[in-house]
């Protein structure tokens, strides 16, 4: 579902990703660690082309991302087309960035019928479909003020499902949350994935990784440094800066 081959992103002279290469089959889940700075978030926002990069290509579901090759040149597409490869990607942010002004509901139905043009009937069943998945069906009509943070998270999550993504990136979804409030938006995902979604999930939350994690992928500095099944990366780190990193976070 994700290729990533050979992936370099600069800001300036700043070299942030310095050829970034994985897999991640459909319906596995991945889970990207590392200190931060190291440019998870930047790798995430490739995948989806709000980054261009400077070297190397991403594929989703076998299409190039954010370029047009002819001949051995990559150029890049035209916004429009960019937003439709966007369309089917979901991402879920450390904030959840709901409108304010706007009900669970309201939240939820908003792309689906001015981006995909969903018959706003059509829209909202859908939508209260996806609030009883994420366990929130009770707070349709709620700002997001009145809401928990996993709540607000919650929601969010149903939100980029509304639009039938083939792919989910979450960027530290539960690392604003308090901790009690960490395990609600865990089980989402971990259904999420249970179900089959194909996940790319930045966190710390190495119980997480543990339980529902193909593959675990440590990186730092723009490099990834260690790659593996979870459990064996997690309890038998093989090199000194992921044993180090570890260290600090569980
Ligand atoms: P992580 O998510 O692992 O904490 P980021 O991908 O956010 O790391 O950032 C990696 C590096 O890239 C950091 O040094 C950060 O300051 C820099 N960076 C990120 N976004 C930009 C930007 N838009 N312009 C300049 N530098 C950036
Ligand atoms: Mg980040």
């Amino acid at each position: 579902m994700v290729k990533a081959e050979g992936v370099c992103k600069n800001f300036g002279a700043l070299k942030v990703l310095k050829g970034v290469t994985l897999e991640i089959g459909r319906g596995q889940v991945l889970v990207l660690v590392g200190p931060s700075g190291s440019g998870k978030s930047t790798f995430l926002r490739c995948i989806n082309h709000l980054e261009q990069v400077n070297g190397g290509r991403l594929h989703v579901d076998g299409e190039l991302i954010g370029y047009r090759e002819r001949g051995d040149k990559l150029y890049e597409m035209p916004p429009r087309e960019a937003a439709r490869q966007r369309r089917d990607i979901g991402m879920v942010f450390q904030h959840f960035n709901l409108f304010p002004h706007r009900t669970a509901l309201a939240n939820i139905i908003e792309a689906p019928i001015q981006v995909k043009g969903v018959k706003k009937a059509v829209a909202i069943e859908r939508a209260k479909d996806l609030l009883e998945q994420v366990g929130m069906a009770e707070k349709a009509t709620a700002y997001p003020a009145q809401l928990s943070g996993g709540q607000q998270q919650r929601v969010a999550i149903a939100r980029a499902l509304a639009m039938d993504p083939k792919l989910m990136l979450f960027d530290e979804p539960t690392s604003a949350l308090d901790p009690e409030l960490v395990g609600e938006v865990l089980g989402v995902m971990k259904k999420l994935a249970s179900e089959g979604m194909t996940m790319v999930v930045v966190t710390h939350e190495m119980g997480f990784a543990r339980e529902v994690a193909d593959q675990l992928v440590f990186m730092d500095a723009g490099v990834i440094v260690e790659r593996g099944n979870p459990r064996d990366v997690l309890s038998n780190p093989q090199e000194e800066r992921t044993k180090a990193f570890l260290s600090k976070v569980m």
